[in-house]
């Protein structure tokens, strides 16, 4: 059984699932993943004990006041991202961390890491606001993706104090920034380095043509762009056919009809892509 209740903020109505003991998760309006992996069984407890706790910390929190104790949490997830929800808990209130720095510290202490994986893991918080994935900013400090909307990333850091100005709102033009460059721009001028080698073949099947050329599994793919295809992966996979944030409103099946009339996602994507290799096919 879940039980379910939901509370009033500043930023909207948030939705709160327990077990009867300890927290499950915590949605904003709209939130992507909203009650992934819940039982489906569920029955309104807005008087349930760690509920009443859970309302007076994020009274506490939205008031600015001292933070009484955390309600017990128990956000489900694979080991990894537990590891990685745990250290979200440690940034403190009012600062920030990167996908980057994070991954550096599960390295240290023995954990291997990638920053995409990391992503993925911060990405898929089931509990907002009281596991902080909010704190977490792009290394060159852009407000990326957050599953309840960038906006509400803004309030949230905006609220904490922290420094908004160094901070900046990603365009929806990322496709561009993570292309790889075309195999004729990789041509090196005379006198000048040679071009790098073409990456090593990935091991997990792009979600939209099948080759497989991930170096992570697509839920942890963050930012990652298939040389194949150029479909950008999007963490927060909005379903087959609904418009990916990730490919300006492309739907993952729109993305696999143009591949394979085009053998790109895009037309004017064709130029970057490259053929798939034989270890790689589907
Ligand atoms: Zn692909």
């Amino acid at each position: 059984m879940t039980y379910l209740t939901k509370l009033a903020s500043p930023m909207g109505p948030l939705s709160l699932a327990s077990d009867g003991d300890s927290i499950l998760g915590l949605w904003l309006e709209g939130q992507k993943y909203f009650a992934a992996g819940l039982e489906a069984e569920t029955e309104e407890r807005p008087d349930l004990p760690v509920f009443l706790q859970a309302s007076a910390w994020l009274d506490a929190y939205f008031e600015k006041r001292n933070l009484p104790p955390l309600p017990p949490l128990a956000p489900k997830g694979s080991a990894f991202r537990q590891r990685v929800w745990k250290l979200l808990l440690e940034i403190p209130f009012g600062e920030t961390a990167t996908y980057g720095g994070l991954t550096e510290k599960l390295k240290a202490s023995g954990v291997s890491a990638s920053p995409q994986a990391v992503g993925g893991a911060v990405g898929h918080n089931p509990i907002s606001i009281i596991i902080p994935c909010h704190r977490v900013v792009g290394s060159d400090g852009s407000l990326t993706g957050y599953a309840g909307g960038v906006k509400k990333k803004r309030f949230l850091l905006e609220l904490e104090g922290v420094d908004l100005s160094r901070l900046y709102t990603p365009k929806r033009e990322t496709a561009r920034m993570f292309l790889p460059t075309a195999v004729h721009e990789r041509a090196p001028a005379p006198g000048q380095m040679p071009p790098e080698p073409p990456p090593a073949p990935g091991k997990f099947p792009c979600p939209c043509c099948g080759c497989k050329t991930f170096p992570v599994p697509k839920e942890d793919a963050l930012a990652y762009i298939c040389p194949v295809c150029l479909w950008e992966n999007d963490v927060f996979d909005p379903g087959e056919d609904q418009p990916s944030d990730e490919n300006r409103g492309m739907t993952l099946a729109e993305g696999r009809e143009a591949y394979k009339k085009l053998g790109a996602v895009r037309e004017e994507f064709l130029k970057y892509a490259r053929k798939p290799l034989p270890e790689e096919l589907p």
